[in-house]
């Protein structure tokens, strides 16, 4: 092969490989991309450690990584939007377009999406990948690739805080100081929200929340009662807050989503962990608490971009670490233990 296209490809449980595979042809409708970076998201490690996400199962080698940017380098012969040379960052999630729920506008329900690095759909952490042209975001002169890639989880954010419904003069929980919890946090901030309070098991991500901007935030340690905790977390807004999400998955936090919201108030869960799980389901109801849940984003991307390019949020120092593809395994590593304090892995392509 004249030019070599490094891939980082999942085998299976801890097993991850980097090797050389085809360039793609993009087809009429889509743009080859040269790669230039992929985050390393929670889900990207889970495929790693346990092979499978409920019933997406990675039962053959499957191309890894999802949250990408690269500059445009071929055109379909349709495709109008973009040029060769273009940065754009990459919406990974590309919908039949055809079915109830792509022609309502709510694609991220779609059926028959298509959705990089999830089995058995090949994601994007190689040198060069083909996408949708209609799904590529091209990124102003003022916003950086390694930017582009953070727009996903940050549409997860966006999408968390429209669907929470947050307003000037929102008073709004985050639960859990991840990635997602922080972005959630910058953006709720952005959408005018005017007190933030986020929670962790780590005092580290709880240090991070605060540089972001969070107003105040709570520890969660062993053996306070889940009265304790939200008479603690309704002190720290001197009344309940309006507006909950959780961004932990955990079911005592999920508890305290509901639990602690105000009467009449949205909690919106994003966080994703076991199945099933116990929560106070009539509390919710008698209260009017409804609870709302986020499934990834749905035409948030470009909102997502203004955001940044505005510099309503910044999103960098989400970045700890950086790693050449070539160091893929390495990356994964610092993911997975979050050692260094980790919070977002960069990787880069080129
Ligand atoms: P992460 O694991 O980095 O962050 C979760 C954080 O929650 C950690 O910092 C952890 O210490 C904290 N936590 C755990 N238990 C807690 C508790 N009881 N109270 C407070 N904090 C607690 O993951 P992430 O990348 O930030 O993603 C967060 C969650 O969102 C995950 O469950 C992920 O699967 C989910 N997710 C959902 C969507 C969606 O479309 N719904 C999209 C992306 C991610
Ligand atoms: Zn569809």
């Amino acid at each position: 092969m004249a030019v070599e296209n490094l891939t980082a490809v999942l085998h299976g449980i801890n097993d991850i490989r980097l090797e050389n595979t085809p360039i793609e042809e993009p087809n009429e409708d889509e743009v080859l991309l040269e790669m230039a970076c992929v985050g390393i998201c929670g889900s990207d490690v889970h495929y790693l450690v346990h092979g499978r996400i409920g019933d997406f199962i990675v039962d053959k080698p499957m191309i890894i990584g999802h949250e990408a940017a690269g500059v445009v380098c071929k055109l379909g012969k349709n495709v109008k939007n973009l040029k060769v040379g273009d940065r754009v960052a990459i919406e990974p999630g590309v919908p039949c377009r055809v079915c109830n729920f792509c022609k309502e506008g709510s694609y991220n329900l779609c059926p028959d999406i298509i959705f990089c690095a999830t089995p058995p759909v090949h994601g994007n952490l190689r040198r060069y990948y083909k996408h949708a042209a209609d799904f590529c975001f091209k990124l102003p002169a003022n916003v950086s690739l390694e930017e582009g890639a953070l727009l996903e989880p940050l549409s997860v954010g966006v999408h968390a805080c429209k669907r929470a419904h947050i307003d000037i003069g929102s008073n709004v929980l985050i639960l859990g100081a991840g990635p997602i919890g922080l972005v959630s946090l910058l953006v709720a901030k952005a959408m005018g929200a005017c007190k933030v309070v986020i929670t962790d098991l780590l005092q580290s991500r709880l240090d991070v929340a605060k540089e972001l901007g969070a107003d105040a935030t709570f520890l969660i340690e062993k053996g306070m009662s889940e009265e304790d905790n939200i008479k603690k977390i309704h002190e720290l807004f001197g009344e309940a807050p309006n507006r909950t999400i959780d961004a932990s998955g955990a079911q005592a936090s999920i508890r305290l989503a509901i639990l602690g919201t105000k009467s009449g108030g949205i909690a919106v869960l994003v966080g994703m962990g076991a199945p099933e799980i116990q929560v106070p389901l009539i509390n919710a109801l008698v209260r009017e608490v409804d609870i709302r849940g986020v499934f990834r984003y749905v035409n948030d991307y470009a909102d997502a971009l203004s955001l940044v390019a505005t510099g309503k949020v910044n999103v960098k120092p989400l970045i700890t670490h950086n790693y050449k593809i070539e160091e893929t395994r390495e990356a994964f590593e610092t993911a997975k233990t979050g050692r260094g304090g980790a919070i977002k892995v960069m990787i880069h392509c080129k």
